[in-house]
């Protein structure tokens, strides 16, 4: 059965995207591929197994229901860390698959310990730690008890990380509060060094760190948005861009393509309202095409008469609101435009491109927001 629309998820641009991160990290220093919202909306399924083809063997996740969705993708055994919501009912599970995940709280580490207790088998856990983010993460105040508890159980326990996530790494308007994180981290971790307590891992960085902090790389990078070939925001790729080499001032490239095609066309008289409402009346005589994707596809109603996508190497608009299902573009000045051609709601068709960032910036979405509300039932499939 067809769809009305499908993603395409190109190889190439994740190994240009790649080697160009690499440039930045030292050979010793982990990638975790961040796939959490179901790998940033590219599809957990088909991103696993094309980054493991590329090396990478470490993946982030924020929940326990995605770690066993790449755990089941993986074909070499890669790492698995949950950075956000595991329910302790789930620890056996988790642990039994020696999937780790952040600890950041006493309750979820006293019932992992029990868990590991009964398993036999060690909870991997990655002790988060609060350094001004203030969303999870232990208290300064409760190192004390955290280290009795974490030196009581070396039994139970591998201490696979000490880490924690920084508040808006991508914007210069935080860089006092992230260079505050650094030393808080840096704090903390000696602590733990002064009590001989030993992580495998220290890590903290995201894509922006990544690129912007560098000794915030420690042992291991959690790489999101940058991966799939986006610079978290345009101030981090301004920081940036000076340093890049002439010949490749665009290194980051996007891997995802969105595309459907003409469910039908129809000609509209000059006076004619088009759609529901009257949002939109038709200023001369116009042809329209009918394209099967809506707001219920994650296509925004914010996108009514703003929208753009491209048929036949031309940038049409949109016109009339964004229904469920449906948009009306503007075709009336395309020649030979017929039911079933090609339309791209972003990516490239000949020489022009609609980028994620112009469609949600009129849609006031970021990048993150965009791409993970694509919905999982969109057909992906990887191409050249
Ligand atoms: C999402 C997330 C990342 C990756 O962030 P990007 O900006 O996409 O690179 C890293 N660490 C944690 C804890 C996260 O939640």
């Amino acid at each position: 059965m067809q769809h009305t629309s499908y993603i395409e998820i190109s190889k190439s641009a994740y190994q240009q995207n790649l080697q160009f991160l690499k440039e930045d990290i030292d050979p010793k220093t982990q990638i975790s591929m961040v796939v959490k919202g179901n790998a940033y909306g590219h599809g957990i399924e088909i991103m696993v197994p094309l980054a493991e083809e590329n090396g990478i063997r470490h993946f982030s996740t924020f929940s326990s229901d995605e770690a066993l969705r790449v755990y089941e993708a993986s074909q070499h055994q890669s790492q698995v860390m949950i950075m956000g919501m595991l329910q302790n009912e789930d620890l056996e599970e988790i642990i039994r698959k020696g999937i780790s995940f952040f600890v950041f709280e006493f309750d979820r580490l006293e019932a992992s310990i029990a868990a590991a207790k009964k398993l036999g088998i060690k909870a991997k856990i990655h002790v988060e730690v609060e350094t001004g983010f203030h969303r999870t993460g232990f208290e300064w105040e409760d190192k004390e008890w955290l280290a009795h508890l974490l030196d009581e159980n070396t039994d139970y326990l591998e201490l696979k990380g000490l880490c924690t996530h920084y508040a808006g790494a991508e914007s210069i308007a935080n860089y006092v509060r992230v260079r505050n994180q650094i030393k808080n981290y840096k704090k903390i971790k000696k602590w733990f060094d002064s009590q001989e307590i030993k992580f495998e891992k220290y890590h903290t960085a995201c894509s922006a760190a990544t690129l912007l902090y560098p000794e915030t790389k420690m042992d291991m990078v959690r790489l999101g948005i940058a991966s799939y070939g986006f610079w978290p925001t345009q101030e981090t790729y301004m920081y940036r861009f000076q340093s890049l080499p002439e010949d490749n001032k665009n290194p980051l490239k996007r891997l995802i393509s969105w595309k459907s095609s003409i469910m039908n066309t129809k000609a509209v008289k000059m006076g004619d309202f088009i759609g529901y409402g009257s949002s939109y009346m038709a200023p001369r005589d116009m042809t329209i095409a009918l394209i099967p994707i809506g707001y219920g596809h994650g296509y925004s109603r914010l996108l009514s008469n703003q929208g753009k996508v491209l048929i036949r190497g031309r940038v049409v608009s949109v016109v009339g609101t964004v229904t469920m299902n449906s948009i009306a573009v503007d075709v009336t000045d395309l020649e030979k435009v017929q039911k079933g051609d090609e339309v791209v709601i972003i990516g490239k068709q000949r020489d022009k491109e609609i980028t994620i960032a112009s469609f949600s910036e009129s849609s006031q979405q970021v990048n993150y927001e965009l791409l993970t509300r694509l919905p999982h039932d969109i057909p992906r499939r990887i191409v050249e």
